[in-house]
């Protein structure tokens, strides 16, 4: 058994916009803690959170990372996870095993996209939540306008319970609203409020005043009646309202020069829930967190690492888990064996004993095991609801750069897709292209950066080819007489073709309307195979042809010389003759697609399609936003997912599906066959 309780333990999700300064409060709050003894940059790579090549080159996060630390005997598992919108899975997996957030705002860019994102995420789990403005330090920072901010567009639940000490190079600490006493540098040290900012200080403190009598009945009636309420008194309903979701307090400090990051712990043991009280949703109870009963544990991440094997993040809810054990995989109706168990902090792995209720874990090479999974004491055990994760919508086909990499392409992709919720592959049947698809661009780029890293494989990215389809637009008659004299035994065949274009969606029809026996019955399968294989590749660009009907009415065969394979030929070269003739033209596959976009950028989104030679099929209003439904090019939106985001600022979604074929305009056909004949060359 670990030396703390249930109830010292708190399990924090950092959220923000990218760049908000996560990384770096967590790097501060080791810091403070003695886990580390001097701060890493997340401009060099060297914080204990972001440690991946991927992240210290681009200088974000793009893994979550657990940083735990002990504070004043409390264990606090940060979870720190990457603000940048292609690896919102990250964001999502940790949200989902914490008790609290906390929601960092960069003071002096105030609330951004990814700061809205944050809070909706934080709602979606009911999660107390802690707002930090950060960056006070910085020019430009502006707590009050920051605060005033927030309150718009979150709500006046969002209480400051601190004010800055001037700010940006003047940045001198922090004043504490409730106990009124200022807190001066790194070291925090206690000083008088100076008499400057007295003013602010009071009509501040008016706001938590008003705050917690409306969280609280009795305050209430003691605000009414007049009377002066205790430091005890607000503090305690400040620390109740957060718990139970009605109070927001804000606070303010600078991650990089660890300014407030000791008051900031000191509110996350005071004010977010241990295990022992999530908030719930009305009507449902919360789980047991205990260490003496039956396992529960809820697999929240996969990472696949090429020495050590598959690593597996692991929440327990009640019970424990001991190393060198078996537990029951209650999603996979299996045993599983447990090895060695260890406490992860960044990349650091610490072996630990056990793992006990409401703490977090980790294990490598676990075999049935994946994301999602409920790990329990024992069969029959009940399941925890699954992870829900974005659907990827931006796809890229996948190229491997040699032979070897061929070859072990497919089983590193399977691979990466285990530790990676939001990204998929399967194989494009029209094209035969391996599609990845995620929800960016450089989350794509990352995931093929990483195989190549950890696997030795390498591949690279290229847009998708469009499916697209060949048919012909006039009816025609052809024939074609395969005729080889050739020493001994001769080769024959002679076929009659009628070629009609069909209405589009009806594929390649064929029919045999031979009459008294001018090519026998048993050939005319050969005729047919031969007319099919042909239509696999048009004339124009090596598509495949449709929506055609090809008819054998009439032909020749010799008695000893005709063959089946003589007959296919024919057939083949007759239909290949026939496209030629026929007036080939080349079709585009045309999606379906449904946008949905913030009213505000309704207009934006339409304009945009317009320039794709969409057809707006309609819009309808749903609340705050307008669904847009248009047929689009499949070729025009391959990358949509990046024009939506940029648009929308990343508010749009959409979804789309395969809807038709229609005739490419000529100007576009001539380039896309002259494109495709140098691809083939
Ligand atoms: P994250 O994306 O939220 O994890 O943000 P990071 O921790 O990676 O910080 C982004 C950038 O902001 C880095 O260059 C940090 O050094 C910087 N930064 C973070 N916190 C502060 C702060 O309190 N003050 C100042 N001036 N810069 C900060
Ligand atoms: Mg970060």
């Amino acid at each position: 058994m670990p030396d703390y309780s249930v109830e010292q333990i708190r399990n924090v999700v950092l959220l923000s916009h990218s760049g908000a300064g996560k990384t770096t409060l967590a790097e501060a709050a080791l810091l403070a803690t003695g886990v580390i003894n001097r701060r890493g940059k997340v401009s060099d790579g060297s914080t204990v959170s972001d440690y991946e090549p991927e992240e210290v080159k681009r200088q974000i996060s793009i893994n979550m990372s657990l940083l735990p630390c002990f504070w004043k005997g409390s264990k606090i598992n940060l979870i720190d996870t990457p603000g940048y919108p292609d690896f919102v899975g990250e964001v999502k997996a940790g949200t989902r095993v914490a008790e609290g957030a906390v929601i960092v705002v960069c003071a002096a860019s105030g609330v951004e996209v990814g700061t809205d994102q944050a809070w909706a995420y934080s709602r979606e789990a009911r999660l107390p939540s802690i707002i930090l403005i950060n960056k006070m330090d910085r020019e430009n920072a502006d707590f009050r306008k920051t605060l005033d901010d927030i309150r718009a567009k979150f709500g006046s639940q969002c209480i400051p319970v601190q004010v800055p000490l001037g700010s940006q190079s003047d940045f001198q600490g922090i004043v504490d609203l409730v106990t009124g006493k200022a807190y001066l540098g790194a070291e925090a040290k206690e000083a008088e409020v100076p008499s400057s900012i007295q003013e602010e200080v009071a009509s501040l403190r008016e706001m938590v005043v008003e705050a917690v009598a409306e969280a609280d009945d009795d305050l209430m009636a003691k605000f009414v009646d007049g009377v002066e309420m205790t430091q005890e008194e607000i503090l305690q309903a400040l620390e109740a309202g957060t718990r139970n979701g009605q109070i927001v307090p804000v606070l303010a400090g600078s991650a990089l020069q660890s300014m407030g990051v000791g008051l900031l712990l000191d509110i996350l043991l005071s004010h977010l829930p241990s295990p022992r009280e999530p908030l719930m949703a009305e009507g449902t109870e919360a789980p047991s967190p205990d260490p003496k009963g039956p396992l529960s544990a809820l697999v929240f991440k996969t990472s696949a690492d090429p020495y050590v094997g598959k690593l597996t993040y692991f929440r327990v809810y009640s019970g424990a888990i001991s190393s060198n054990t078996q537990v029951w995989n209650a999603s996979r109706n299996s045993v599983e064996r447990v090895g060695q168990l260890y406490m992860l902090r960044g990349k650091n792995q610490e072996p630990v004993a056990a793992v006990t209720a409401g703490d977090i874990g980790a294990v490598s090479k676990l075999s049935v095991t994946g994301t999602g999974d409920t790990l329990a004491a024992k069969e029959g055990s009940e399941k925890f609801a699954p992870l829900v994760f974005p659907a990827p919508t931006m796809r890229m086909a996948a190229l491997p750069k040699t032979k070897a990499d061929l070859d072990k392409m497919g089983s590193v992709l399977s691979r990466i897709i285990e530790e990676d919720p939001t990204l998929r592959v399967h194989k494009e049947p029209d094209t035969g292209e391996t599609i990845l698809s995620g929800i960016g661009e450089t989350h794509l780029e990352v995931a093929v950066e990483k195989m190549g890293r950890k696997f030795g494989v390498q591949m690279q990215l290229e847009a998708p080819r469009v499916p697209y389809k060949e048919t012909i637009t006039t009816p025609i008659k052809v024939d074609y007489r395969h005729k080889k004299q050739t020493g001994g035994h001769g080769q024959f065949a002679h076929v009659f073709l009628q070629m009609e274009p069909m209405p589009r969606g009806t594929g390649l029809e064929f029919a045999n309307r031979v009459t008294g026996g001018a090519i026998s019955r048993n050939y005319i399968p050969s005729v047919e195979k031969g007319v099919r294989e042909a239509a696999q590749e048009g004339m124009l660009s090596h598509n495949p042809v449709i929506d055609l009907k090809a008819t054998v009415y009439d032909g020749k065969e010799h008695p000893v010389d005709s063959s089946d394979i003589c007959f296919k030929i024919a057939g083949a070269l007759a239909f290949k003759e026939g496209l030629a003739l026929g007036h080939s033209v080349l079709l585009e596959p045309i999606v379906k697609i449904w946008v949905t976009v913030p009213d505000d950028f309704t207009g934006d989104a339409i304009g945009d399609l317009n320039t794709k030679r969409a057809r707006v099929l309609g819009m309808s209003p749903e609340e705050g936003v307008t669904v847009i439904e248009a047929l689009v090019p499949h070729s025009e939106i391959m990358r949509y997912a990046m024009d939506l985001r940029a648009i929308t600022q990343g508010r749009g979604t959409f979804t789309m599906e395969f809807s038709h074929h229609e005739e490419v305009p000529q100007n576009l056909a001539q380039k896309i066959i002259a494109d495709r004949a140098a691809q083939k060359a």
